[in-house]
């Protein structure tokens, strides 16, 4: 097992939320390093279960989880998405369908859905499945 505590950030491959997100899981989980998986809107992709695409994020979790120990996940969805254009709304239902969709692959982890907004650029909680 890697040395340090690891978590799993589920991002937008965008790059205004990259440092947000790292900043955030390593002060708010008290974590040295953040596995960042990235696609273009994974809330929709995982949320709408586009499976192909679904199934390459799961891998990837399952390195982290499995290689490095992670036990928190987090599933970002941010404003002003081209990966996954739709409304704020939407944005909310495709976090907590994908969070759920993360729960069935039956991992000893919390899951956190986080949206960022443009005014700020600052991620914030909006539903949490914890164990
Ligand atoms: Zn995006």
């Amino acid at each position: 097992m890697a040395e340090g505590k690891f978590g799993t950030c589920i991002n937008c491959m965008d790059g205004r939320t990259q440092e947000p997100m790292i900043a955030w899981m390593k002060k708010g989980f008290e974590l040295d390093y953040i596995d960042m998986i990235t696609e273009p809107g994974p809330d929709g992709i995982l949320g709408l279960r586009k499976k192909e695409l679904a199934d390459s994020i799961k891998s990837r979790v399952l390195i982290s989880t499995e290689k490095h120990g992670s036990d928190t996940i987090v599933l970002v969805a941010h404003a002003d998405c081209a990966g996954n254009p739709v409304t704020y709304e939407e944005h909310l239902s495709h976090l907590r369908r994908g969070m759920e969709y993360i729960r069935s692959w039956d991992l000893d982890v919390d899951i956190y859905g986080v949206w960022i907004g443009d005014e700020t650029w600052l991620p914030d909680v909006v539903a949490s499945i914890e164990r």
